[in-house]
């Protein structure tokens, strides 16, 4: 049920026990849908408490339990959550209890990519309260040499909200510093907004790969952020874009969304490319043999960017292979300042992020969402959880 196709949802969490009870009302007429959303707003205000959030364990282990919002800091706002996605960071987590150092030392809630509504006017931003709003969860210190240089995606001093100890929006309303609220145009929908983060991924990306014109690339997965990695190579004039990822479903959309070739593993664009490979590839994979197989598909002299996150933090890469093509390789983290581009790409629909959603699950199916990721269910593409709406499917 959505603003979108003209029904919107009352949600009332305030009854026995927490267990949200659903009026759903229909109307297309937008004043009516603001007004329901003020109430709304004005109810979840006056029980403050009734909050619950998906909490990661451990590995494997995810759960919904009710949630206390913690009191609000000078310079922070108060927004209800519209939408979060499940990142591939986030289902490993889940799958390795950690990422590197990043462990789950106590129970945390996960979800950096999200989009909510504003519980209060923020003039200094053009905004009233009620508005749909984007949230740039990485919050750098601004002031250490990586900063200063403009790599805010390198700061050693990040705050970054969803990574643990710090929880995330897999919950009803957050508190997020001001600062990090980014407008969105009037019609985007909280999914778009929420994919703002994704496709700002894959604009760092891009950017590190520096593609010339007409140049061939090879692009290794074929995940939400393979996908939108290839979007944003199309809107940069690339030549054939090879792809391959081993699951059919994720091929098919990859070849909708304008790959040239889509194949099972490296070993099919080594195929089509009599050996040789290409001068540009770039690794979207969530394998240790990623780095190899990115490796691989690269011609001799070209550049590799690595943009996946392995499973068990660890990467095989056969020295000899990479030494004797001469690569050029380069690491991406996280994004620097892509938001503009990402609304600028999303308003001219020159990205489409609602193809690469394919599940979309209530708060309290959020484990059942992590579960169904892990096990690398057949369809399953990315996943967004709508916290305040009874019944996403139906969008
Ligand atoms: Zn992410
Ligand atoms: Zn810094």
């Amino acid at each position: 049920m959505s603003v979108a196709d003209g029904y919107i949802a009352l949600v009332t969490p305030y009854n026995e026990g927490c267990a949200h009870s659903v009026s759903a009302l229909t109307g297309t007429n937008v004043n009516s849908k603001i007004h329901l959303l003020r109430e709304y707003l004005a109810e979840s205000e006056r029980h403050p408490e009734m909050s619950h959030a998906v909490f990661l364990h451990a590995a494997g282990d995810a759960r919904v339990a009710p949630f206390n919002l913690r009191e609000g800091a000078p310079g922070e706002t108060l927004i209800d959550v519209a939408a979060v996605g499940l990142c591939g960071s986030d289902l490993h987590y889940y799958k390795d209890g950690g990422i590197g150092s990043a462990v789950i030392a106590a129970p945390f809630v996960p979800g950096h990519e999200f989009s909510g509504w504003l519980t209060e006017d923020l003039p200094a931003l053009g905004l009233a309260r009620g508005s749909l709003v984007a949230v740039d969860p990485n919050q750098a210190c601004g002031h250490c040499e990586h900063c200063r240089e403009g790599h805010p995606n390198l700061c050693p001093e990040v705050v970054f909200i969803g990574a643990p100890p710090n929880d995330g929006a897999m919950t009803e309303r957050i508190w997020v510093p001001t600062s990090q609220i980014v407008p969105v145009p009037q019609h985007f929908t909280p999914s778009d907004a929420v994919m703002l983060e994704p496709l700002g991924v894959a604009i760092h990306a891009v950017d590190l790969a520096k593609p010339r014109l007409l140049e061939r690339v090879a692009l290794l997965g074929c995940g939400p952020i393979g996908l939108l990695i290839l979007q944003v190579l199309r809107t940069v004039g690339v030549g054939e874009i090879l792809v391959c990822d081993p699951q059919p479903h994720r091929r098919a959309l990859a070849l909708k969304l304008g790959a040239s070739k889509a194949g099972e593993s490296v070993a099919d664009i080594a195929k089509w490319t009599d050996g040789e490979g290409l001068p540009l590839v770039i690794e979207a994979t969530n394998a240790p043999e990623g780095f190899r197989d990115a490796i691989r598909a690269a011609r001799i002299g070209g550049r590799v960017v690595l943009v996946g996150i392995p499973d068990g933090d660890s990467y095989v890469v056969p020295a000899a292979e990479t030494r004797r093509r001469g690569l050029t390789i380069k690491f991406s983290r996280r994004m620097g300042h892509v938001y503009p581009r990402a609304i600028e790409l999303v308003a001219l629909g020159k990205v489409d992020v609602e193809a690469v959603v394919s599940h979309r699950f209530r708060l309290d199916e959020g484990p059942e969402a992590f579960r169904r990721h892990a096990a690398n269910e057949a369809g399953m593409v990315k996943s967004l959880i709508y916290p305040g709406d009874p019944a996403p499917r139906r969008r």
